[in-house]
């Protein structure tokens, strides 16, 4: 890849850091540690929840707060946009652009929701009268990773927050400081004080701390699927509470002989470098049919290298820095052993010194890919495809198929036949056809097999949120 134009456009303004401190019961206040700073939101968390105001007020009144805080979110969206750029490296332009306004409108979505959730009213037999109450679960405890710090953290707080839930948020270490200055705003759009927890702290202390707690009802976790069995088996061995995970992919992108070549090149370039391949959805084995395969691979490593890597803040820049060196190093790692394994790498495989500084990864591409390499087994996390050639419909799905995970797929072709049956036959959670990280907040989104289990977005999410409450009471005639 070429890289970014040294000298950033003036308008890029750094931010000043605001807010470093946890945010406990409304306050802002100094850790003491992680495990006692996550007793301290727990209790703040199960009184906001046991006595307080928010899952007892009308639905309409959560609304109009959440409506206030997206409004707010609205009013900052440069200065939040810069926050997770310092953080994770993530591109400013996409954060200002995409991440932090879709988040204030997946706040609006569930907001909407809030006064429209109610059960059924059931006959059972002829003596008796029943109906469901759909409850608030309780307090959440929500683990978060570090590539999308604010669109998962309003994927997890809004549908929790609509429920009438009381939460703990533990945004990633590397990047706490958009989630400090959510909680900020969230207190100045009225979410009452203990509702919305932020503490900030490390996996194996705060996250354990908050998956072992006797005193949460239900924990929601974005992470790898190492971590994601750590957190169920701490529920487990704790008090049970319910674990929803979503977890790492390796998701396949099926390109049939009748596609644009353009069109499906450009699907296959962005589903493997948007956010530099730090993207649980992302695109990173790619099957292309024998009929189109050279054409493809041809544009696709032109356009790959004329992807343009560099600073962040930099508008003409399409790739940052990976988010820290332990990323950099484990995707060097795999493209080690992509050579080692045999693959054959049509272009990148380096590491990008721009200025000297910054974890940057050329975007590359392996072809020859089989199966049972790492880097097609694997979640890289980084920008590395892997690309094989296929013959007929049947190979496609088998080896499309051939993973333990089971997050996304994208399939390119004009044929409706096609399209339909692939999509049927992949075992993934989201099908994408013609397109690629299509996302919205009334699509369900989660993972099938390994990749884990409960839906972020839709309606579904809210209901991870709520539980079921059957109320029976006889009839006047009834032998009771
Ligand atoms: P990634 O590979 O994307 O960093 P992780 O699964 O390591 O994903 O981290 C996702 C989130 O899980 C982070 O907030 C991290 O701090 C947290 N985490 C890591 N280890 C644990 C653990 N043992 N228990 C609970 N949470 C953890």
């Amino acid at each position: 890849g070429s890289h970014g134009n040294d000298n950033l456009e003036s308008s890029v303004k750094i931010p000043t850091i605001k807010f470093t401190k946890l945010f406990v019961n409304g306050e802002f206040v100094d850790s003491i540690s992680d495990k006692e700073d996550v007793d301290l939101a727990v209790n703040a968390a199960r009184h906001a929840f046991d006595d307080g105001p928010w899952p007892r007020m009308p639905g309409s009144e959560r609304a109009k707060r959440m409506m206030k805080f997206a409004d707010l979110i609205d009013q900052n969206v440069e200065e939040l946009a810069a926050l997770d750029t310092l953080d994770a490296g993530k591109l400013f332009s996409m954060g200002k652009a995409v991440d932090i306004p879709s988040s204030a409108d997946t706040l609006r979505y569930y907001a909407g929701a809030a006064d429209k959730i109610h059960g059924d009213v059931l006959k059972m037999s002829r003596e008796f009268h029943a109906y469901t109450l759909h409850e608030p679960i309780g307090v959440v405890g929500h683990i978060i990773p570090w590539n999308f710090p604010t669109t998962l953290f309003f994927l997890k707080v809004s549908p929790a927050l609509a429920a009438g839930c009381t939460m703990i948020v533990k945004p990633a270490e590397q990047t706490p400081l958009s989630a400090l200055y959510y909680a900020h705003l969230a207190k100045l759009a009225g979410i009452p004080d203990g509702v919305l927890n932020v503490v900030t702290g490390f996996g194996p202390t705060a996250g354990a701390a908050i998956c072992s707690h006797m005193d949460i009802d239900a924990v929601s976790f974005t992470g790898s699927t190492e971590v994601g069995r750590i957190v169920m088996k701490a529920a487990a061995e704790s008090n049970l509470k319910v674990v929803s995970l979503e977890l790492g992919g390796k998701s396949p992108l099926i390109i049939f002989d009748d596609a644009d070549v353009d069109m499906a090149a450009q699907l296959a370039l962005i589903g493997i470098l948007y956010n530099k391949g730090e993207i649980c959805v992302a695109s990173s084995r790619v099957y292309v049919q024998e009929g189109i395969y050279d054409k493809l691979v041809k544009k696709l490593v032109e356009m790959a290298k004329a992807w343009v890597v560099g600073d962040p803040f930099d508008p003409k820049v399409q790739q940052g820095p990976q988010v820290d060196k332990e990323q950099f190093d484990k995707i060097l790692t795999y493209i080690e052993h992509g050579k080692r394994e045999g693959a054959t790498l049509l272009t990148g495989g380096k590491p990008l010194a721009l200025g000297g500084k910054g974890y940057y990864v050329e975007p590359t591409i392996f072809a020859e890919v089989k199966e049972d390499m790492l880097i097609a087994k694997d979640e890289i996390f980084g920008p590395v495809l892997a690309l094989a050639k296929f013959k007929t419909i049947d190979e496609a799905i088998k080896r499309a198929n051939s993973t333990r995970y089971g997050l996304a797929a994208g399939i390119v072709t004009k044929d409706l036949d096609v399209a339909n049956t692939v999509s049927r036959s992949l075992r993934a959670g989201t099908i994408w056809i013609n397109c690629y990280f299509a996302f919205g907040n009334d699509c369900p989104f989660g993972g099938y097999k390994m990749s884990g289990f409960g839906k972020d977005s839709g309606l579904e999410a809210l209901h991870k949120y709520l539980q079921v409450k059957s109320v029976v009471t006889p009839l006047y005639n009834s032998p009771w």
